[in-house]
């Protein structure tokens, strides 16, 4: 079970690997290929454990995990190491007018030792899909898991462990002191999923050294809803979005902006679907997940309950158990601005509905707030999508169904200044964990062979 690394550990670790980095940066892609294949045959032989470690955890179900924890991590391993070698190869640009005999390019160094660092809400994928970004690079990583999920950070520990010599890839459990601990320490990169709170602790510690550093954060992601839509099926793809891992998902919708004239028929659908989901008693659904902890337990419990003192409907759901940190499917309505629902992001499953007549009600509401990480609209009418993701930013977003943005391989995962700073997954993690420097090879006539002291009538020429 949880044991945290001592600070002297920590000191320990860091020292072997900032001493064994030149050689991990050196490894060709087939060494870090096999790598990764490694780590893809580790993880299918203790599926089962890791299952039963998120269920330990916060009662995720086995399907759940399969699909969004371990199906998610195998397809992006299987993706790295199917393009790594070309990934890591110079990337030739086009040659430019002014500069005939320079051939120039890019090439993708590893940045050296990174640091990651990642929440609870997907204890398992998140280390494993950014660690994978990280070895792929060609740096030494030291990957420091939530205190809140020990469960699933004992079988990450010795997944790795079984592979890895912890003076390549060493997993640090421990909580704030640890982790403070760590950020005093000069890497060579920081990957930091989490709240923008944190972030902003983990950004500031970075700058003391001018560390390079990929956030990874959080925020409220809006869903558009317009008139023309099959609303029993938007409602349907926005339940499996919210409710699956109990609305503890990053990019799940936070909140709905739906047309005033479909209230009735909206919340109706919403009323009928959730029962057919989780059943008349959702604490009964084997599906369905439970709150990670008491403090986050607390938190949604509080704001909930304000919001309905403050006059909020309770649409659907509402029962709260504190005894099983169960808080029911719940989508409310009416829920006054000034309360943590409307202000902060949910993290949870509690969905207000906010009603619009002008889709420029909506864009407005939207645009008050904080860049979200996602944003996702519904109508059939492109010209609508078009102009809700044009009048408005955010990290993501997926058009006409929710989180499928995440899963594309060919796309980018990130958000937008609140919501984060730079690019996760497939080719884009490998380039976030590496340098992407810039070598012109001059070729033939060296620029001195133009440019040379004392500048003389000739040298003017050459400027015309
Ligand atoms: P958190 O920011 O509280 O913790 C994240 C990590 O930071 C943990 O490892 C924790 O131990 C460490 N930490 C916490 N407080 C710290 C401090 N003061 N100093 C140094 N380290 C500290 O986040 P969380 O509660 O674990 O996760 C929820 C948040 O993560 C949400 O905001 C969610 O949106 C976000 N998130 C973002 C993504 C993404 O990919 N963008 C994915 C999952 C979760």
């Amino acid at each position: 079970m949880t044991s945290y690394a001592t600070l002297s550990e920590i000191d320990s670790i860091y020292a072997q690997q900032v001493a064994h980095k030149s050689t991990i940066k050196h490894s060709t892609a087939e060494k870090r290929t096999v790598w990764i294949k490694k780590m893809l045959e580790e993880i299918i032989k203790r599926e089962k454990d890791i299952e039963q470690a998120l269920y330990r955890d916060f009662h995720k179900s086995g399907m759940e995990t399969a699909l969004t924890e371990v199906l998610a991590v195998l397809v992006e391993l299987r993706h790295i190491a199917r393009n790594l070698k070309s990934w890591m190869k110079n990337k030739s640009v086009r040659r430019a007018l002014i500069f005939p005999n320079v051939k120039a390019y890019l090439h993708y160094e590893p940045k050296g030792n990174a640091l990651i660092i990642t929440p609870w809400n997907y204890p398992f994928q998140l280390p494993m899909v950014h660690l994978a970004a990280s070895i792929a690079a060609g740096n030494t990583s030291m990957l420091k898991l939530s205190e809140f999920s020990p469960h699933t950070n004992t079988v990450i520990k010795e997944i790795i462990t079984a592979i890895f010599p912890k003076e390549h890839v060493a997993i640090i459990e421990g909580a704030v002191e640890e982790t403070t601990h760590l950020l005093k320490k000069k890497f060579d990169h920081i990957h930091f999923t989490g709240s923008p709170a944190v972030g902003k602790v983990v950004m500031e510690a970075a700058s003391k050294h001018l560390t390079d550093i990929t956030l990874e954060l959080g925020g409220k992601s809006p869903a558009v809803i317009d008139k023309n839509v099959n609303l029993r099926q938007v409602v349907k793809n926005l339940i499996w979005a919210k409710y699956v891992n109990a609305g503890q998902t990053c990019i799940a919708p936070d909140y709905l902006l739906v047309h005033r004239q479909q209230k009735m028929e909206i919340e109706s659908l919403f009323k009928q679907e959730l029962e057919e989901a989780f059943g008349t008693d959702p604490k009964n659904s084997p599906d369905y997940a439970r709150i990670i902890n008491e403090k986050q337990f607390k938190r949604l419990e509080e704001a909930l309950s304000e919001a309905k003192s403050l006059g909020a409907a309770v649409v659907s759901g509402g029962v709260v158990d504190s005894k099983e940190l169960y808080i029911a499917p719940t989508v409310v309505s009416n829920v006054a601005a000034t309360n943590a629902l409307m202000q902060d992001e949910i993290f949870g499953p509690i969905l207000p509905i906010v009603y619009y007549s002008q889709v420029q009600e909506a864009i407005d509401f939207i645009n008050k707030k904080e860049k979200p990480l996602a944003l996702y609209v519904f109508s059939k009418d492109s010209k609508f999508n078009d102009h809700v993701i044009r009048h408005t930013s955010a990290g993501s977003t997926c058009v006409n169904d929710a989180l499928v943005q995440i899963m594309h391989p060919q796309l980018p995962f990130g958000g937008v200044n609140n919501s984060g700073i730079g690019q996760s997954t497939g080719k884009f993690g490998f380039r976030s964990f590496s340098h992407e420097r810039a070598v012109a090879d001059v070729q033939l006539r060296p620029i001195s062979s133009l440019f040379w002291f004392p500048y003389t009538e000739k040298t003017n020429k050459v400027l015309q």
